[in-house]
């Protein structure tokens, strides 16, 4: 059989993107298969401030900065959205449009997917008021009232960018206290626009002429219902992993996320896994470029012998 590649990057996130650089700097044949736009999470993240070397910048721009740079030494950016690896030897990587490609070793960097609030309504009104990214829709709702869900560092900076738009920002939290970092949560308490609302749960969306109109909330001692008023519902209340199609490879953990040595590797020789897929304490774009250039490096040892 023809084996295209030395190495296939499975999501062209930060975590891939830095897989990407290193592998084919080394000199390796690479390509990084991706099912949407590149730069993963960045491209739905309004600032980051913690990346080093760049106090604050758009993630869009830090995307589209990591993408060039990213198949500047010879990276092939194919589009694929991936559902199968058949491990062997010789690996193959199937995506859902049939085709199929062949490499020695596999980076998976495929990132998370936001979870649902699993509320009724939600699927009905998603597109339609209910969205999971701020960046992308939050200019939809100027002049607004709009309600992010989750007290993470996610939900808060979200919550700050939607204050750009919105009349009125309501962050409903399940605990009375947040567990985002200190700095951000100081810029919350200083954005009059920002109403936080603690001890709630969402219940129910309510829709009015087809489109968000209203969130029920129950406080979670008294079980008191509340229903507000609001154009649109941001749920931020975390990830799970993009890892069905690497189950039968016996990689993940019972949560999906894939289990990987110091070197990136996973159980199955010559599968590497890089960035907030894998199990790992810190889910952030410096160490899913970290992760990813030892995955690389990891795969080019492997490679090389
Ligand atoms: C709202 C928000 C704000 C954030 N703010 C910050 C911040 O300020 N600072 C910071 O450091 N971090 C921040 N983060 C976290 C940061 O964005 C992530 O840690 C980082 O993007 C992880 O990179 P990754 O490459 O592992 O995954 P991702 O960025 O999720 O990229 C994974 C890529 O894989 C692709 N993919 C998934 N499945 C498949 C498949 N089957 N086939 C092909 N492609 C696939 C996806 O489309 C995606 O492009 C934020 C995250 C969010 C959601």
């Amino acid at each position: 059989m023809d084996v295209q590649y030395d190495v296939i990057i499975i999501g062209g996130g930060p975590a891939g993107m830095t897989a990407a650089i290193y592998a084919s700097r080394a000199g390796l044949k690479v390509a990084m298969l991706e099912r949407e736009a590149p730069g993963g999470k960045l491209i739905k993240t309004f600032e980051i401030q913690n990346y080093p070397s760049i106090k604050e910048m758009n993630g869009a721009d830090l995307a589209y900065q990591m993408f060039e740079h990213s198949t500047h030494f010879g990276a092939e950016y194919l589009y694929g959205d991936v559902n199968k690896i058949e491990d062997g030897e010789i690996k193959k990587v199937i995506s859902s449009d049939g085709n199929t490609y062949t490499a020695h070793t596999i980076i998976i960097a495929t990132g998370t997917k936001e979870r649902l609030l699993n509320i009724p309504n939600e699927k009905e009104l998603t597109g339609k008021g209910v969205s999971y990214c701020a960046v992308c829709d939050g200019a939809f709702f100027k002049n607004q009232v709009v309600t992010v869900i989750g007290g993470g560092n996610s939900a808060l900076e979200e919550s700050l960018y939607l204050s750009q738009f919105a009349s009125q920002v309501n962050i409903v939290i399940r605990r009375d206290v947040f567990r985002a970092e200190p700095i951000i949560q100081a810029k919350i308490e200083n954005e009059p626009k920002i109403h936080v609302i603690k001890k709630h749960l969402p219940v129910e969306i309510l829709a009015e002429d087809g489109k968000v109109g209203a969130i029920v909330l129950e406080d979670v001692e008294t079980k008191e219902i509340t229903t507000i008023e609001t154009k649109a519902v941001f749920p931020y209340i975390g990830a799970d992993p993009n890892t069905d199609f690497a189950k039968d490879l016996g990689i993940t953990d019972e949560q999906g996320y894939i289990l990987v040595d110091d070197h990136m590797e996973t159980k199955a020789k010559g599968i590497y896994a890089a960035g907030d897929c894998i199990d790992k304490v810190l889910r952030q774009v410096v160490t899913a470029c970290g992760d990813g250039a030892v995955a690389a490096q990891s795969a080019f040892h492997y490679i090389k012998g």
